[in-house]
């Protein structure tokens, strides 16, 4: 097929670059991993997307995970609608806050009390700021290959040694800061243990993706991700899911219930907030006891608990809470993956399609489960030369070949059929030629 005209995306780009530090307000969008201009889109239904050029893509990208419903879904955008025409915003409290936690804690038991604010990154910091308050510990214990947003104590990479205190992954973060966090591998349970034996009393928690989903899909074993419970309890230390992936997209109760284990921080972003910009932590009334007014952990928001976009994450919330939501999302999610993964295996073409409930990754290796950000193949240029066969023939994804996919509501398994159709000629030009 013909080079799509980007011709107006590549117009916005350049008056884009002009304004921001890449032409993006956030860098994956820059396109800088797989090359090329990124799309302008113009406008999103159901699981198609346009761009400025009016060209149509059926969208694996869904805003990076917050569209479980698909775009510009009806009962979201009534709610919105309904909600502004009350105003936009107060700084004070709403009914809406309410009904938002309700629908939450109604299903997600093992916490008391959560704390609305406005990204996931904000949920993640602020989780770590209550572990430490609420432990008077200051270490925490990171993942390698686990993305929590970009507060200073998590943009942490490991340091040489197996065991080491991390350094610092972007300029801006102190190295002081940087040496509280310990960076250990995924899957290596091991390490945990000595890491808590060699800083005895001082690790306040372990924060973890428990589906790592930001560097590939690492799904990890649930007898791991219930030995971190164990450790945790034993040494007074807490754990934090940060689920602001997996949350309400593995099922109503994320992580935690698809495995059955309860941590004692749960932080949610993406789908909480149905396309508006919300994020949580939550926990028991102990542990929740300790955030401002009632306790010393100070954490505030102008703009927090917004009554807009709590519409949002209402109406999204009790889309999801439908009986076989979660079932039919994954059925359909799976018939796709596997027409993917069965036509890789005929051909033998060395891709392994990864997948949990409605999210999915490419793993180009012959590797049928990868664990550890170590073990994925640095050569992103299958992936690349993959992605633009895509965009040409009308097939949106995330711009990176470490980023997953993810199915919704709205994807038909007829539109599923024609991604699946795209895909597997893509991937034929890519390996026969
Ligand atoms: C997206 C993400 C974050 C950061 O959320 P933002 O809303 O982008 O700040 C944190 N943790 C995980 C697991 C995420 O996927």
């Amino acid at each position: 097929m013909e080079k799509r005209i980007q011709k107006n995306s590549e117009e916005l780009f350049i008056k884009a670059k002009k304004y921001f530090p890449g032409g993006v307000n956030s860098p994956v969008r820059a396109f800088r991993s797989v090359g090329g201009t990124p799309l302008f889109i113009k406008s999103g239904e159901g699981c198609h997307i346009w761009d400025e050029d009016d060209n149509q893509y059926i969208d694996f990208c869904c805003s990076w995970g917050p569209l479980i419903l698909g775009h510009n879904h009806p009962k979201v955008f009534e709610k919105i609608v309904y909600t502004l025409k009350s105003g936009s915003s107060f700084g004070a409290p709403t009914y809406l806050e309410n009904e938002l936690a309700e629908l939450i804690l109604k299903e997600i038991t093992f916490i008391d009390k959560l704390r609305f604010v406005s990204s996931g990154t904000e949920a993640v910091m602020s989780a770590l700021r209550l572990a430490r308050g609420f432990t008077k510990r200051n270490k925490i214990i990171k993942f390698d290959g686990c993305y929590h947003g970009h507060s200073d104590s998590l943009l942490v990479k490991a340091g040489s040694g197996l065991v080491t205190l991390g350094t610092s992954s972007s300029a801006g973060v102190p190295e002081s800061f940087a040496n509280q966090t310990i960076v250990l591998p995924l899957h290596d349970i091991e390490t945990v243990k000595r890491a808590f034996k060699e800083n005895k009393d001082e690790i306040a928690c372990i924060i973890i993706e428990p589906i790592p989903a930001n560097n590939g899909l690492l799904i990890q074993d649930k007898e791991y991700l219930h030995e971190l419970r164990t450790l945790c309890t034993e040494e007074n230390s807490l754990l934090i899911f940060d689920e602001v992936i997996s949350g309400f997209r593995v099922g109503f109760t994320g992580a935690a219930g698809y495995y059955d284990i309860k941590p004692d921080i749960v932080c949610y972003g993406k789908i909480i907030g149905g396309g508006l910009p919300v994020g949580a932590y939550g926990a028991s009334e102990e542990i929740m006891s300790n955030i401002s007014p009632d306790g010393p952990v100070y954490q505030a928001g102008t703009l927090s608990g917004n009554p807009v976009a709590m519409s949002a994450g209402i109406a999204q919330l009790e889309e999801c809470l439908k009986p076989n939501f979660y079932e039919e999302l994954e059925k359909k999610t799976k018939y796709f993956v596997e027409s993917i993964q069965s036509h890789c295996q005929k051909n033998a073409y060395p891709v392994n399609m990864m997948s949990i409930a409605s999210i999915f990754w490419f793993n180009f290796s012959t590797k049928k489960h990868i664990y550890t950000a170590e073990e994925i193949s640095g050569d992103t240029s299958q992936f690349n030369l993959l992605y633009h066969k895509l965009l040409d023939n009308g097939v949106y994804f995330g711009p990176s070949a470490y980023e997953v996919g993810f199915v919704s509501a709205a994807h038909t398994v007829e539109k599923l059929n024609e991604a699946s159709k795209i895909i597997c000629n893509g991937l034929d030009e890519i390996f026969i030629n």
